[in-house]
């Protein structure tokens, strides 16, 4: 073992614990065994900093924006810090806005409502379901599945100076949402090249960074996109809560995602029986009803978390893990590791593979009866770029997680082990 290995290795050991370390899980065989939770790309085990943070305040929460009372200004207060803790994890410009949501799912969704109208989309078939299906009302260009970035980078600006080459300088607004690290294959998408070339002709650019956020920095204007979305049960925070962040003037002239208090300021009954709304123009516009303060309160702390611990040392040690299990993996060779830019392609905790001769459900059932550990089988709401991988019909193909192949058949969905700061 070399001495920076070995340095690595010595401090490998969970730099910010997290709950669930030491729950013991039956096995088939018979006995117990401590639970090894390898899927923190669904879900990541919560922090006990987060735990400990949400325990200190549950006995003071009460209602947000909604209380003359002490404890609903201390709440108040909290929830508006904690959108000052997201700006400035995320590294946003002063003018934008931090709307709390339920899940990067609902953000986009949120996003997606606010469109201005004639805006077209551009998004890759690579994307998260998430990133992929809520433009479907609007006008779409799905773009096929690149296999280097560089290719991502010029399908794109192909896509996109298309468009403006078609209206001859007549062309409405337009939107790329991009993922920033693949929830199959780990891989690193080229976020910053593919906003200069969004910029470049007029268009706006989200980022998907569900996966990106916990495991590297994100910042909204060394990146130069106009949004970001994430979900807080990915970065080591319970409970149903999301972020959308970014750019204020899409938001603001839209309808409100949800009609209802709090995203109103005025209501008022019309002469001819109708009822008139003035919307508030800040984030509250789109946080109709109570909101989650327990849910922004538990992403501020693991945002505090993450920056205190250092993502230079996360990085580090991630990386350590992540060379540890491909190689250990590569060593198995009926094992395939999935993806779409190569093995140097720069990539987080998260690597999807298949077993020769073994269905993929069948294997994670075995790894989580037999060993106690805790992976994800199927598709992974990534059905297209999936299918692409494994280089499969799609019309052969089961549903998200659904026992497909027999033993020994070929594979029709995959495995997938993911771990990060916690692990
Ligand atoms: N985007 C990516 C890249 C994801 O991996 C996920 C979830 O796995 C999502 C979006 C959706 O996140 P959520 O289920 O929290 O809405």
């Amino acid at each position: 073992m070399s001495a920076s290995t070995a340095a690595a290795a010595q401090t490998i050991c969970c730099p910010l614990p997290v709950l669930g370390r030491d729950v013991t899980v039956p096995l088939v065989t018979g006995g117990e065994v401590t639970y090894a939770a390898l899927d923190y790309a669904a879900s990541a085990p919560a922090l006990q900093r987060v735990w400990d943070d949400v325990a200190a305040y549950a006995p003071y929460y009460g209602s947000v924006h909604r209380g003359a009372g002490y404890l609903s200004q201390l709440s108040t207060d909290l929830f508006e810090n904690a959108r000052r803790t997201v700006a400035e994890f995320l590294d946003c410009r002063d003018t934008d806005q931090v709307v709390f949501t339920r899940s990067t799912t609902d953000s986009l969704n949120l996003l997606a409502a606010a469109l201005p109208a004639d805006c077209q989309v551009f998004v890759f078939e690579t994307e998260h379901h998430a990133s992929l299906l809520p433009w479907r009302d609007a006008r779409v260009t799905y773009l096929n599945a690149p296999r280097t970035p560089r290719q991502a980078v010029e399908t794109l600006e192909r896509a996109l100076a298309d468009r403006t080459a078609s209206n001859q300088e007549v062309y409405g607004p337009a939107l790329v949402c991009v993922t920033g690290a693949s929830n199959v294959t780990g891989e690193l998408w080229p976020v910053r090249e593919l906003a200069a070339a969004a910029h470049a002709h007029g268009a706006r650019i989200v980022l998907d960074a569900a996966q990106l956020a916990p495991h590297h920095p994100v910042s909204v204007q060394d990146l130069d996109v106009d949004w970001v979305a994430f979900s807080g049960h990915k970065l080591y925070a319970p409970f149903g809560s999301g972020v959308l962040a970014g750019r204020a003037d899409w938001l603001r002239e839209a309808e409100p995602y949800l009609a209802g208090g709090g995203a109103s300021r005025k209501v008022s009954r019309r002469e001819d029986g109708g009822v008139d709304v003035e919307w508030h123009e800040s984030a509250a516009r789109h946080e109709a009803g109570s909101p989650n303060v327990i849910g922004a309160y538990s992403i501020a702390s693991a945002c505090k978390a993450l920056t205190e611990a250092g993502f230079d040392d996360l990085v580090a040690r991630e990386q350590y893990l992540i060379d540890k299990v491909r190689a250990g993996l590569a060593e198995v060779p009926e094992v395939r590791i999935l993806s779409l830019f190569g093995d140097d392609a720069p990539r987080v905790g998260v690597i999807s593979f298949v077993v020769d001769g073994w269905n993929s459900s069948h294997f994670a059932a075995a790894l989580s009866a037999e060993y106690g550990i805790g992976v994800r089988d199927g598709l992974f709401c990534a059905h297209p770029l999936v299918r692409t991988l494994l280089g499969s019909d799609p019309q052969t193909q089961g549903e998200c997680g659904a026992p497909e192949a027999a033993p020994g058949e070929k594979s029709l969905n995959a495995i997938r082990v993911s771990f990060g700061a916690g692990t």
